[in-house]
């Protein structure tokens, strides 16, 4: 042989590339002829997909990639989406759920029962007509001198259906003779006393139940309620 297998192995690249001199192919092919192991590594490098194949492959799979890369980005920015607004949605719904802030009037409110402790305490169990839970109120003194339980209900409150259990009402204390007070609050000043105790709307007695006045009738707890509210 001419020339050494180590020779036409730098050759082999260039000859399937066809980048080198006619002389070079040549020797190339006649050594190939003789020597089976350096024919078959040009064979090997013949049957090797072009590059210019690979590169066409690619260049065909680079805007799917890019696309893909678009809609991700997409994706993301409508799931950042979805999740704020279900913050939102889930934050206002507990806002309206929960804001207490507006007034209940008559048709909202329904008196349980009335009655009077030993110690002269008068009792009144109310509650709202709605789903909702214990709610706080407080006894406020009108501009007419009577005294009216302002009750007061979120935005987003379910009508309930009837009858009402005792479960989860609210209620009032009051001394009728003396002080129109909370038993455990002094807000109002020890004595103010009223005539008549409204539940509704402070000022708007057409839009509220008269749930006590002076003189009416009320019938004295049981054992099991004076063992409630002794101290
Ligand atoms: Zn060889």
């Amino acid at each position: 042989m001419k020339y050494p297998c180590g020779v036409i192995h730098d050759l082999l690249p260039l000859v399937h590339d066809d980048a080198c001199s006619p002389e070079s192919r040549r020797a190339v092919e006649e050594h190939c002829a003789d020597c089976p192991d350096c024919k078959k590594l040009l064979d090997e490098l013949n049957a090797a997909p072009e590059p210019s194949e690979m590169v066409k492959e690619a260049n065909q799979l680079l805007p799917i990639l890019k696309k893909w890369n678009r809609e991700k980005k997409k994706y993301l920015w409508i799931g950042l989406g979805i999740a704020l607004l279900l913050t939102l949605a889930y934050t206002g719904y507990s806002v309206l759920r929960s804001w207490k802030c507006v007034p209940m009037g008559k048709d909202d409110v329904v008196v349980l029962d009335i009655y009077q402790t030993a110690d002269g305490i008068v009792h009144i169990d109310y509650d709202d007509l709605y789903d909702l839970n214990f709610y706080s109120t407080s006894i406020e003194l009108g501009s007419d001198g009577c005294g009216y339980i302002s009750a007061y209900r979120p935005i987003l409150a379910r009508r309930k259906e009837g009858p009402y259990h005792r479960n989860s009402y609210a209620g009032v204390s009051f001394d009728p003779e003396s002080a129109f007070v909370w038993l455990d609050d002094e807000l109002y000043g020890p004595h103010v006393s009223v005539d008549k105790v409204y539940i509704g709307i402070k000022d708007d007695p057409e839009n509220c139940i008269l749930a006590w006045e002076k003189g009416m009738e009320v019938r004295a707890a049981t054992e099991e309620e004076e063992e409630f509210y002794r101290y």
